[in-house]
C-alpha cells in the first residue's frame, strides 16, 4: 500500500522532471523591428487626456497645451536701479563744468506705488528699483550720479547726459501679451513655473500620467527588506521598473511579488489591468518550469500576445500583448534583460502617453580593445564602460551578463552587435549608445583587480571631490589596459612564478609599481568542521585530500588565488577541482551554503561569510601607476590616499596589512 503510494509520488516527481526539462519553443522568433511594428499597430501612442493641476504639483509634469500669456511682464515700464524718473531731454548739455539741476517732484514712486503727478519738464520723482515709470518720465538716473540740493525746495544736480530708455525695462519686454510662452509637450522644470507663475497662472493643464502597473513574478522573489530565505532572490526588478516607469513619465502601481501560481497570478494580472493603463510584468516568460506569465496573458482577451520571442540579446523571451487598449509586457526575469527590454520597448510607450516626445539617442565612435563572441542569428546589445584612452575613446563591455543588476549601472552606453556577426574582433571601431548621464568622464580610471579595501581608497578620493571608475577586469586586464595606458593605476595581485614574488616583475618603463597592502589567503571551511577546524593548513590539506567526500570550490584560470591553489595541490585534482568561480565571494558563498565544503579566498571575505579561516600566503595587492598619468591631480589625490593615515587606519581595519614604503 504505502509502497504503491511511494512509487506513485516517484512517477508524479519524474513526470514534473520531464515538464521542467522539455523546452516549448517560442512560437515566432521576430527581429527587434518587427516587434516594435507589431506591438505599435495595437497601440494608441497619443498622449493621454489633459488634467488640470496646482502649480505647486506642476514640476516635471508635461504641458498638454500651448500656453499664450494673458498679461505683460513686466506689466509696466519700470525702472531698474533706484533713482530719480526724468525727461532725458531736460539732461541735454549735463557735465562737470555745466550741471543741471532739477527739480524733485512731491511724491516717492516705491514698489507697488501707483504713480500720481506728471514728472514736467525741469522736474524728475524719486523712484525704487521696480518702481512704475510716472507719465512724463522717459529714463531713470541712478542716485549715485546726482548731487541732492538741501537748501530751499528739494532738487538734484546732475553732471551727465541720460539717453531716452536709460535703466528702463519696458512693458511686454520679458513675457509679451500674446505670446506662446511654453509649447506643449514640454516638460515643466522650475522655470517654467517661475513663466507660469509671472503669467499670473495657478494652475496648468498637463497631459495625465500614464499608469503603469509593475508586477514580480516568481516563487524565489522576497520583498527587500525581509531577510533572505534560502534560494531566494530579492525582486529588484520591482524596484527599478518602478523607478525606470517614473524617469519615463509614468506613474507607477507597485503590486510587489507574485509566486508562480497559475489562478493567483492571473488574478493579479487582471487587478492590475483594472487600475493601470499599462501592465508590466518581469520574469516567467522563458517557457521554463513555472513559467506562467505568457499563458496567462493569452487568456486576457484580444488582440492577446502580439509578439513572443525577439531575436536580440539579452531579452529573448520578451513577449508583448495587449488586451483591448491596454499594453501588457511580459519582460524577462533576469535584471539586465528586463532594464534592456524595458528601455528599448516599454520606455518609448509610456513617454508616448505621457506626452513626451521620443528620447534622443547620443552617440560616440569608441574602440572595443578585446575580442567579444557573438551569438549568430540574434542581434546583441553590449554594454560598455567608456575610458579616455591615448587616442580618443575606449569601451570596454562590461560583461557581467543578463542576470546582472549593476551592469546597467556602472555601463555608460552600450553597442550592437549584429545578428549576422558571430564576433566582434578586438579593436573594431563601434558606435556607442550613450545612456544616463554618460557624458560625464571619472577624474581617475582604476583597472584590475577588485578587493574591498580599494572601497576605503576610492571613498577617500570621493571625500576629496575625485570621482573614480573601478573596472574590475582582474589583475592580467589591468596590466594590458595600463601599458596600453587605459587608466591611471591598475591593482594587480599576480606572483611571479620564477621567483615566488608579487607584482615586482610586472613594473615595466612607463610603469612604476607602487606598495598597497598585502590580505592573507587561506582555505575557507564551516565553523567546527573536524576535517579543518584546529589545523594546520599542510593538515587541513591532507584530511581535505583523504576524504573522497570532501568537495572544494576552486579558482578561475588567471587569478592570483588560483596559482596558489594550484601550487598547494601539487597535481593532485579533488572533487570540485572544475568548479571555477570568479571571485572570492563565490567561494565563501559556494561553501557557507554546503555546495562545497572549502577552497581558497582571502580573509576578510571569510569573516563575511562566518566561515573558518587557516591562513596560507600572503598576498600583496599592488598598483602599477602609469607614469604618464601621474602628475594629475586625480592620480596625486590616489597617491597621498595610499599615504594617509586614516585612509590605511580604515583599510587595517579590514584584516590588510598596509604596505610600509611609502616614499612614492
Ligand atoms: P524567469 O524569467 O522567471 O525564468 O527568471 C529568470 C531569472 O531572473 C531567475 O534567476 C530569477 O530569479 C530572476 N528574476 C526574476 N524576477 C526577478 C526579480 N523581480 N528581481 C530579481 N531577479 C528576478
Ligand atoms: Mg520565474
Amino acid at each position: 500500500m504505502n509502497e504503491s503510494r511511494n512509487l506513485r509520488l516517484a512517477d508524479d516527481l519524474i513526470a514534473r522532471v520531464r515538464a521542467a526539462a522539455r523546452q516549448e519553443q517560442f512560437l515566432e522568433v521576430v527581429s527587434a523591428e518587427e516587434a516594435r511594428a507589431r506591438f505599435a499597430r495595437h497601440l494608441d501612442l497619443s498622449p493621454l487626456a489633459a488634467e488640470r493641476v496646482p502649480l505647486a504639483q506642476a514640476l516635471s509634469r508635461v504641458l498638454a497645451h500651448d500656453v499664450v500669456a494673458a498679461v505683460d511682464a513686466p506689466p509696466f515700464d519700470r525702472s531698474n536701479v533706484d533713482g530719480f524718473a526724468l525727461r532725458a531731454a531736460d539732461t541735454l548739455g549735463a557735465g562737470d563744468m555745466s550741471p543741471k539741476t532739477l527739480r524733485l517732484n512731491p511724491e516717492v514712486i516705491a514698489c507697488g506705488h501707483a504713480p500720481v503727478l506728471e514728472v514736467a519738464p525741469g522736474t524728475a520723482t524719486t523712484i525704487a528699483t521696480g518702481g512704475v515709470m510716472p507719465r512724463g518720465a522717459d529714463a531713470v538716473v541712478m542716485i549715485e550720479h546726482t548731487e541732492l540740493i538741501e537748501d530751499g525746495a528739494p532738487a538734484i544736480e546732475l553732471r551727465r547726459v541720460a539717453g531716452p530708455g536709460q535703466f528702463v525695462s519696458y512693458a511686454g519686454s520679458d513675457i509679451a501679451r500674446g505670446e506662446t510662452l511654453l509649447h506643449r509637450g514640454a516638460r515643466i522644470g522650475s522655470r517654467e513655473i517661475g513663466m507660469l507663475a509671472a503669467c499670473g497662472l495657478d494652475e496648468v493643464e498637463v497631459v495625465r500620467r500614464p499608469v503603469v502597473a509593475v508586477l514580480s513574478t516568481g516563487d524565489e522573489l522576497v520583498k527587500p527588506g525581509e531577510p533572505l530565505k534560502p534560494a531566494g532572490v530579492y525582486d529588484s526588478n520591482g524596484a527599478i521598473l518602478a523607478a525606470a516607469v517614473m524617469e519615463a513619465g509614468g506613474t507607477p502601481l507597485s503590486l510587489g511579488a507574485v509566486p508562480d501560481d497559475a489562478m493567483a497570478l492571473e488574478q493579479a494580472v487582471r487587478d492590475a489591468l483594472a487600475q493601470a493603463d499599462m501592465v508590466v510584468l518581469s520574469g516567467g516568460t522563458s517557457k521554463g518550469a513555472g513559467d506562467l506569465s505568457h499563458a496567462i496573458v493569452s487568456r486576457l482577451g484580444p488582440p492577446g500576445i502580439v509578439v513572443h520571442g525577439v531575436a536580440l540579446k539579452p531579452g529573448k523571451p520578451l513577449c508583448l500583448a495587449a488586451a483591448g487598449d491596454k499594453p501588457i509586457v511580459v519582460l524577462p526575469g533576469f535584471p539586465t534583460s528586463a532594464i534592456f527590454t524595458f528601455h528599448a520597448f516599454v520606455a518609448p510607450v509610456i513617454r508616448a502617453r505621457a506626452g513626451l516626445p521620443p528620447e534622443a539617442a547620443e552617440t560616440l565612435i569608441a574602440r572595443v580593445p578585446v575580442r567579444v563572441a557573438s551569438e549568430l542569428g540574434r542581434k546583441e546589445f553590449l554594454l560598455v564602460s567608456l575610458v579616455k584612452g591615448e587616442e580618443g575613446t575606449v569601451a570596454f563591455p562590461t560583461g557581467k551578463g543578463s542576470g546582472a543588476v549593476t551592469s546597467f549601472s556602472q555601463a555608460d552606453g552600450f553597442i550592437e552587435i549584429d545578428a549576422l556577426a558571430s564576433a566582434l574582433d578586438a579593436n573594431t571601431e563601434v558606435q556607442v549608445t550613450l545612456i544616463g548621464s554618460a557624458a560625464h568622464a571619472p577624474d581617475l580610471v582604476i583597472m584590475g583587480s577588485h578587493d574591498v579595501a580599494l572601497d576605503v581608497v576610492v571613498g577617500a578620493l570621493a571625500e576629496r571631490s575625485f570621482s573614480a571608475r573601478v573596472l574590475a577586469v582582474g589583475s592580467l586586464g589591468g596590466v594590458a589596459a595600463a601599458s596600453r595606458g587605459e587608466c591611471d593605476v591598475a591593482p594587480v595581485h599576480l606572483i611571479d612564478p620564477k621567483t615566488g614574488q608579487y607584482n615586482v616583475h610586472l613594473a615595466t618603463p612607463g610603469l612604476t609599481l607602487v606598495p598597497g597592502w598585502q590580505r592573507r589567503q587561506g582555505i575557507l571551511f564551516r565553523p567546527a568542521d573536524q576535517r579543518f577546524e584546529g589545523r594546520s593548513a599542510a593538515e587541513a590539506l591532507k584530511s581535505a585530500l583523504a576524504d573522497s567526500t570532501a568537495l572544494m570550490v576552486n579558482r578561475n584560470a588567471g587569478s592570483g588565488t588560483r596559482v596558489l591553489v594550484d601550487k598547494l595541490l601539487a597535481g593532485a585534482r579533488p572533487p570540485g577541482y572544475a568548479n571555477q568561480p570568479k571571485s572570492h565571494n563565490a567561494v565563501a558563498a559556494a561553501i557557507a551554503q554546503e555546495r562545497a565544503d572549502w577552497g581558497l579566498a582571502i580573509e576578510p571575505v571569510a569573516r563575511l561569510y562566518g566561515l573558518g579561516f587557516i591562513a596560507v600566503a600572503p598576498e600583496h595587492y599592488d598598483f602599477l601607476l602609469v607614469e604618464k598619468r601621474r602628475e594629475r591631480p586625480a592620480v596625486q589625490a590616489f597617491l597621498a590616499a595610499l599615504r594617509d593615515e586614516t585612509v590605511r587606519k580604515r583599510i587595517r581595519a579590514l584584516g590588510m596589512q598596509v604596505s610600509e614604503n611609502r616614499d612614492q
